[in-house]
């Protein structure tokens, strides 16, 4: 473990972490591999689990100090959200995802929700510790249009919000959506201008869980990240009050300020994965045997420990230079987030390829935990954006008169 660089907050919090990651999440997961498994959702993770990260101000970061949340230094807070998210993900991916979301949008909440609304939701945050924030940007039409986004009227939003009385009538669809089957919160994404393009015509909303018309249509069951509760849901005729619009028409282009440092903590965590990944095949090569010899005296094993380390460091090492880009602002920020993103998700599937392959069957087995870290790094690979698409954004970013200009319609 690195220490240089880090500031006294940072190196305090990745301690915190790493105990609770130690001595309460990976023994739950190593005794208890199998309710992964339940198809009740309630039944997976313990509520006890994240009742310890919200004592130790996990769930509520990003949640201003003055409403009670555990508030990061601003110079370095995307930063320090990397390495949390990175120690948290070494214990489990899905506990991460789900308090990962509460940050994320909560430095939305910060940015765009009314006074009072901030209030009334940030208090609420704090004071009850199983409350959980989701983002919903993604239909069952896909979401590859709205990353990139292709800003046509025929790639808008298929979830409509139309003007009335006091406040706009939501009529659509959300899937896919991290902590979407538990949250207490959404931000919801709708068109609101049909005949333009949809960084001109899509709005945000803030929708609580009890609002008429809001219904939970399913709790999707995945192939990782299996502890958070992804979900999809449905709006029908849901009337929601003028106060709880976020952004009007610029949704997109403002969720910059959610998405960039959500590119960061997503890395964040896959490198988590990774590290746990390594942590346990340089334990078990360094006392399996086989030909009279434990592995790693076997040179070809060995050789893979040294691949695995050297993809964690070059990881890392453009982790931290992203992280900063955004902690700073800078103008090469957007493009590094996303490098940062993708790199991390292929690196890392080679990683944990590594691990599965040197504890030979054992690899295989779901009781000795290390499959579960190829299903957790291989989700990387689709969330917030896929590979291809992550490839694009950033050509994008480098060559925005030419690269990946959009060939109208068929
Ligand atoms: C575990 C998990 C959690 C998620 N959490 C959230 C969440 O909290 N909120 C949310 O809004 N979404 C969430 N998502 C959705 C996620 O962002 C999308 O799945 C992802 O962006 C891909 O979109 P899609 O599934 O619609 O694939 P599609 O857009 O249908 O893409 C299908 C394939 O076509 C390719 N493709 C599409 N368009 C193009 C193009 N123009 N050029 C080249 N190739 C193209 C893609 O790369 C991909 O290979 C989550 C997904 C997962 C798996």
């Amino acid at each position: 473990m690195y220490d240089r660089g880090l500031s006294e907050e940072q190196r305090m919090m990745r301690q915190s972490c790493r105990d609770f990651v130690d001595n309460v999440v990976l023994p739950f997961i190593k005794a208890n591999w199998q309710r992964e498994w339940s198809m009740v959702p309630e039944d997976r993770l313990p509520p006890v689990i994240l009742l310890e990260a919200d004592k130790l101000g996990l769930r509520t970061l990003g949640v201003p100090e003055e409403y009670g949340g555990t508030e990061l230094d601003k110079a370095t807070e995307v930063a320090t959200f990397a390495i949390i998210a990175e120690e948290i993900a070494r214990g489990d991916s899905g506990l991460a995802d789900k308090l990962v979301q509460n940050w994320k949008v909560s430095v939305l909440l910060r940015q765009f929700a009314p006074r009072h609304l901030q209030e009334k939701w940030f208090k609420r945050l704090v004071d009850e510790p199983s409350l959980l924030l989701a983002h919903c940007l993604t239909e069952p039409r896909g979401a590859s249009d709205r990353w990139l986004p292709y800003n046509v009227p025929e790639a808008a939003m298929q979830t409509k919000a139309i003007k009335t009385n006091g406040g706009w009538v939501v009529n659509g669809r959300k899937q896919f959506i991290s902590n979407g089957y538990d949250a207490g919160l959404y931000v919801v994404y709708a068109n609101t201008n049909p005949k333009v393009g949809m960084l001109q015509g899509t709005s945000s909303f803030l929708v609580p869980r009890d609002t008429k018309g809001f219904a939970i249509a399913r709790c999707n069951e995945t192939l990782g990240c299996r502890y958070m509760n992804n979900g999809e849901m449905v709006f029908e005729d849901m009337f929601v009050p003028d106060d709880h619009l976020l952004v009007e028409n610029d949704a997109l282009g403002s969720a910059g300020i959610y998405f960039r440092p959500g590119k960061i903590i997503q890395a964040a965590k896959n490198l988590g994965v990774g590290v746990r990944a390594f942590e346990a095949t340089a334990d078990y090569v360094q006392n399996y045997v086989q030909g009279g010899r434990i592995l790693i005296k076997h040179q070809a094993v060995a050789l893979r420990l040294a691949d695995m380390a050297t993809r964690i460091e070059a990881v890392r090492a453009l982790l931290g230079r992203a992280a900063q880009a955004v902690d700073d602002k800078t103008p090469e920020a957007e493009t590094l987030c996303n490098m940062a993103k993708l790199f991390a998700s292929e690196e890392i599937m080679k990683v944990v390829q590594h691990a599965v392959e040197l504890h030979g069957g054992n690899g295989i087995m779901l009781d000795f935990g290390i499959e579960k870290l190829l299903r957790d790094a291989v989700i990387f690979l689709h969330m917030d954006a896929t590979v291809d698409i992550s490839k694009m954004k950033i050509v994008k970013t480098m060559f925005p008169q030419t690269a990946g200009k959009y060939a109208g319609v068929e």
